[in-house]
């Protein structure tokens, strides 16, 4: 999404539209899917030698679901988008899609789950519930169980000095 630097009022200029959903590079991707175009809603101002762009995003998606193991539609909404670009001479463009791209996909949760908190057939997926038997899931974080087959280095031994009195 490229802005034209020439057209930004110093009052600030609304940029209100949509992107096409491939904006954000999810193609591939095993467990998110754009889901229709990104909108957004920004005021851009010009700042000195900086542009401040800020506003919303709003992204349908589809998630895989982590309980019933099929795609459901939520929305990622970014409600404060706010980058500030400096702008060098002679530069008539500014292209927000990395940023757009990047803000969005900080929204996507780190464990989707469809809406549906039933027991039985989940109305997202078809799928029954009460036939899966999903492994326990554990507290342990992987990370540090490797640490603590480590063993310690060799310890060393303080001494402690106290200043006794004779
Ligand atoms: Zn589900």
């Amino acid at each position: 999404m490229k802005i034209e630097i020439a057209k930004i009022s110093p009052d600030g200029s609304p940029f209100v539209g949509d992107e096409p959903a491939e904006i954000l590079d999810l193609e591939g991707d095993k467990f998110a899917h754009a889901d229709g175009p990104v909108s957004y809603e920004l005021d851009v101002r010009k700042l000195g030698s900086e542009l401040i762009v800020k506003g919303r995003l709003s992204a349908p998606v589809k998630l895989l679901c982590g309980r019933c193991g099929d795609f459901f539609s939520t929305t990622l909404e970014v409600s404060s988008f706010l980058h500030a670009y400096e702008i060098s001479v002679g530069q008539e463009e500014l292209d927000l899609a990395p940023d757009i791209r990047e803000d969005v996909l900080l929204e996507l949760p780190a464990f989707p789950k469809c809406s549906w908190q039933g027991e039985g057939v989940c109305p997202f997926s078809g799928v029954d519930v009460s036939e899966l038997k999903l492994p326990e899931v554990t507290t342990t974080d992987d990370r540090w169980t490797a640490l603590d087959g480590l063993k310690p280095g060799p310890e060393k031994k303080k001494t402690e000095k106290k200043a006794g009195k004779a």
